[in-house]
C-alpha cells in the first residue's frame, strides 16, 4: 500500500508528489501520457515568479527529475477507476493508497467538425511547439483568442510563410502584451468574428471554410496546417463515484481540495477554479499533498 497515489503527472500532480515525498511518504504517480501535461505545449513560460523564462518541456523535466530523485514510483498507466476504499484500477494493475490525489488536468477542446479527428497529424494539430516545424514556409491557421492561440501564432510566425489567426469574437482573452507582439509580425493576418465551419482534405488538410458571425460572408482559405487552440476541457466522468463534477466536468469542492470521499483530494486544472495557470496548479498540488498528509497522519 502507498501512502499517497497521485493520478496525473502535470504540474499539480508532480508538485503534490514533491511535497508528499519531502514529508517521507511513499508516493505512486500514475500518468497515461507524458509527464508535464499541458505545460509541455508551452514554448516558453515567462510568468512563473522568479523564473524569467523557461520552456514548458524544461519545466516539466526539472519537476520530474526532482521527484524521481526523491524516490517517486512513477508508472505510465491509464487510470480506469478509483473506488471509495482508495483503490486505483489502471490498464495494467490495481493499487491501494491511504490517500489519493486526483490531478487529472484537462485536455484540448476539439472543434467537433467532421474530418477534424481524421486529419490529426495530417495537418490538424493542437500543439504548435510539437508540430510547428512540419510547416516551414507553409501557410497555417490558428484558431482561438486566448493566450495559447496567440502564443502559438507568434511561435508559428517565425516558421510558416503566413499565419492566419481566426477568432470567433473581436475581443481577445489573451494578454495585451502578447497581442501587441502578434500584431507586430507582418506575416500574421487576424480574422475576427469568424468561425471555422469546415475542414477539407482527404489524406492531408488542404483548406478550411470560415463564416463571419453575421452569416453574410464565408470564405475558403487554402492552408497546410490548422492549429486548434480553443481551450481545454476535463475528463472526470469516471471519478463521479468518489468526487462530484459540475456540468462542464470540473471537480466541485467547497474548499477546493476535499472531495465527497474521505482521503480523496483534487488539485489543478481539473477542478472548478478562477484561474488556471502554472502558479495555481502548483499551489493546488502543494495544498492537496499537505492536507492529505495531515489527514492520513491523524
Ligand atoms: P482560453 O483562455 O480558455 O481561450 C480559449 C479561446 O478559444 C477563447 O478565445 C475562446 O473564445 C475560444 N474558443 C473556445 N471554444 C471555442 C469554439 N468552440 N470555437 C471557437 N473558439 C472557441 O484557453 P487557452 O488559451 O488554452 O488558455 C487556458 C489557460 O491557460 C488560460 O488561463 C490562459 O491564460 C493560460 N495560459 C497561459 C499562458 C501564459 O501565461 N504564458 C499560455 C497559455 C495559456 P471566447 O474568448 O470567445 O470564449
Amino acid at each position: 500500500m502507498y501512502d499517497i497515489i497521485v493520478v496525473g503527472a502535470g504540474p499539480a500532480g508532480m508538485t503534490a508528489a514533491l511535497y508528499a515525498l519531502r514529508a517521507n511518504k511513499s508516493v505512486l504517480v500514475l500518468e497515461a501520457k507524458a509527464y508535464g501535461g499541458q505545460i509541455l505545449a508551452a514554448d516558453k513560460v515567462e510568468n512563473y515568479p522568479a523564473i524569467k523564462k523557461i520552456s514548458g518541456y524544461d519545466y516539466a523535466k526539472n519537476l520530474y527529475d526532482q521527484i524521481k530523485k526523491l524516490g517517486v514510483d512513477y508508472k505510465h498507466e491509464m487510470v480506469l477507476d478509483v473506488t471509495k476504499n482508495k483503490t486505483v484500477v489502471t490498464s495494467k494493475a490495481t493499487y491501494t493508497g491511504k490517500a489519493i490525489i486526483l490531478a487529472t488536468g484537462a485536455s484540448n477542446r476539439k472543434l467537433g467538425l467532421p474530418n477534424e479527428e481524421d486529419l490529426i497529424g495530417k495537418g490538424v494539430s493542437y500543439c504548435a511547439t510539437c508540430d510547428g516545424n512540419f510547416f516551414k514556409n507553409k501557410i497555417v491557421a490558428v484558431n482561438g483568442g486566448g493566450n495559447s492561440a496567440v502564443e502559438d501564432a507568434i511561435y508559428l510566425s517565425a516558421i510558416a510563410k503566413k499565419v492566419y489567426v481566426i477568432h470567433r469574437r473581436d475581443e481577445f482573452r489573451a494578454e495585451k502584451k502578447l497581442l501587441k507582439e502578434l500584431k507586430s509580425h507582418k506575416n500574421v493576418k487576424i480574422i475576427t468574428n469568424s468561425t471555422i465551419t469546415k475542414i477539407y482534405g482527404k489524406d492531408k488538410l488542404n483548406s478550411i471554410t470560415i463564416v463571419s458571425n453575421d452569416g453574410k460572408e464565408d470564405q475558403n482559405i487554402p492552408i497546410d496546417g490548422l492549429f486548434i487552440a480553443i481551450g481545454q476541457e476535463p475528463k472526470n466522468e469516471i471519478f463521479t463515484k468518489v468526487a462530484d463534477i459540475d456540468d462542464k466536468g470540473y471537480f466541485i469542492s467547497e474548499d477546493g481540495v476535499h472531495t465527497k470521499t474521505p482521503n480523496i483530494y483534487i488539485a489543478g486544472d481539473a477542478r472548478q477554479k478562477l484561474l488556471r495557470q502554472l502558479t495555481t496548479a502548483v499551489s493546488d498540488g502543494s495544498i492537496a499533498a499537505v492536507t492529505a498528509i495531515k489527514e492520513i497522519n491523524e
